[in-house]
């Protein structure tokens, strides 16, 4: 008899938990998975997918604008948020479904309840009470948006503001929503709120949103906010929130009251680990919570791994899923293979997008890195008819000595479509001629990646 219940069990049913499960029982494991919630965790449920939805809904509103300029007529838009939410619905459900059916189909033992640890190799379930045991365990929980503005704080209302788990499920679209933050997820639902018809305000505490991506991007992306007439204040932090009548009632460090339907925080997100009892296990967590891992992903505990966004490094389904294969490949075949965290592509899908693979300038220099910047903004063909004042940014860095390409930027339509391909480039160590050597895709807006001849600046550290 076997001296553990399952080879593996998988705690979280997220896009890492589902791939490191199916793919151990198709190498021959006995694996269980553990979800306490739906499956599909984040990025299926509530991120990625029903995100990439609302945007395809909030483009409408310019398209229709946009139309009129090639002749068409459309009359006077209307725009029904609960239709929008039952089709969403339906759909995260239906990949719901084929997750499940997946993971069935691989040999996985899905079990719908929340395992925490009672010694290394046990875990107990919380609503059965019955106890497994498995030779070696995967923590998969992820993370979740976080509520604490302050170091250790919680603004006093925050109770009141909702995250982007209740921003799926409203039951209307807000006429005024206030949204904190300077992210990937406060950009992209300013943007989405904005574009289905909300008054919207961006509360950042920083100067410009989106520390860390390349200044032109930052700079861009405000420019474009602006004449989209989205109210974004700079510097600013609330200290209150409260209910009056049927309104909130936003208290900032300026002294301003702003009165609004709805406040959204979007200040990040923490590691789900505070319930998991990892301390009996033997396993460290770091000061976010998060739990620590070796370049492998295994833990402080040697039968225990850990991947996705608890663990902290990359916080993207795809480096969750790259994760769980490099795992996979460590624990049950033999092939000890550490997921490699360079070149990964991200895009903030805001109107437009902004997309970026690779080193910003200011990190290249920062590196040490002599650089040759190539930029280029215009105005998309696209709106060469239809009177937007939209423009298009692309940005290269180059290493001076090498001619490597470190960094791809785009902000534009289309981005994060170009910068995925750009990724591939990268990966492969193209050089700046191999850019140019490659034949553009005429007329496209990607095709100046391949036609940025004249260099637009140098710089050395
Ligand atoms: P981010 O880390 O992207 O941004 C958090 C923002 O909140 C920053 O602007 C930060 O400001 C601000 N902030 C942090 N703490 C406070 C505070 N105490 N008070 C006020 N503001 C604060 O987190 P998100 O929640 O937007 O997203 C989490 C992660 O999820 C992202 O990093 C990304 O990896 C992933 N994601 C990816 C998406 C995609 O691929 N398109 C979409 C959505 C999420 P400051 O800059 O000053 O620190």
């Amino acid at each position: 008899m076997a001296q553990y219940d399952y080879d593996l069990f998988v705690i979280g049913g997220g896009s890492g938990g589902v791939r490191a499960s199916r793919m151990a029982a198709q190498a021959g494991a006995r694996v269980a998975l553990a979800e306490e919630d739906r499956l599909g965790g984040t990025c299926v449920i509530r991120g990625c997918i029903p995100k990439k939805l609302f945007v395809y809904a909030s483009h409408f509103s310019e398209d229709f604008f946009d139309a009129t300029g090639y002749g068409w007529s459309v009359g006077k838009p209307v725009f029904d948020w609960p239709t929008l939410i039952a089709n969403k619905d339906k759909e995260i459900a239906r990949l719901e479904g084929l997750y499940r059916r997946n993971v069935e189909a691989a040999g996985v033992t899905i079990i719908g309840d929340r395992a925490v640890f009672d010694d290394p190799h046990t875990l107990r379930l919380i609503n059965s009470g019955k106890t497994v045991t498995a030779k070696t365990i995967l923590i998969a929980t992820g993370n979740r948006p976080t509520r604490e503005m302050g170091t250790t704080h919680i603004v006093p209302g925050g109770d009141l503001c909702i995250t982007s788990n209740e921003a799926f499920h409203l039951e209307k679209l807000p006429r005024r929503i206030l949204i904190a933050g300077g992210g990937y997820i406060a950009l992209e639902f300013a943007h989405i709120f904005h574009g289905l018809g909300s008054e919207v305000s961006l509360v950042y505490r920083g100067e410009k949103p989106l520390r860390g991506f390349d200044e032109d991007l930052r700079d861009a992306l405000m420019e474009s906010m602006q004449r989209r007439n989205l109210n974004v204040l700079l510097g600013c932090e609330f200290t209150g929130i409260e209910k009056r009548g049927h309104c909130l009632h936003a208290e900032t460090n300026k002294g301003a009251t702003i009165e609004c339907d709805q406040v959204m925080l979007a200040i990040g997100r923490a590691p789900n680990t505070a319930m998991l009892h990892v301390e009996k296990a033997g396993v460290d967590l770091g000061k976010r919570g998060e739990v620590v891992v070796d370049k492998f992903s295994r833990t402080s505990a040697q039968n225990i791994y850990a991947i996705g966004d608890v663990t902290d490094r990359i916080q993207l389904t795809p480096v969750a899923i790259h994760e769980a294969m490099c795992f996979v490949k460590t624990v049950f075949e033999n092939n000890p293979t550490a997921p490699d965290h360079e070149h990964v592509p991200s895009a903030v899908f805001t109107t437009p997008e902004i997309a970026t693979v690779g080193m910003s300038e200011t990190k290249a220099l920062g590196l040490g890195h002599a650089v040759d910047v190539y930029k280029s903004t215009f105005k998309p063909l696209k709106h060469t008819m239809t009177g937007s004042g939209e423009r298009s940014l692309f940005k290269m860095i180059v290493d001076q000595k090498t001619q490597a390409v470190l960094g791809c930027h785009i902000f534009g339509w289309g981005a994060a479509e170009i910068i995925q391909m750009a990724a591939v480039a990268m990966r492969m160590g193209a050089r700046k001629s191999d850019f140019d050597a490659t034949i553009a895709l005429h007329p496209t807006a990607a095709e100046e990646f391949v036609t940025m001849r004249t260099k637009s600046y140098s710089k050395t550290p």
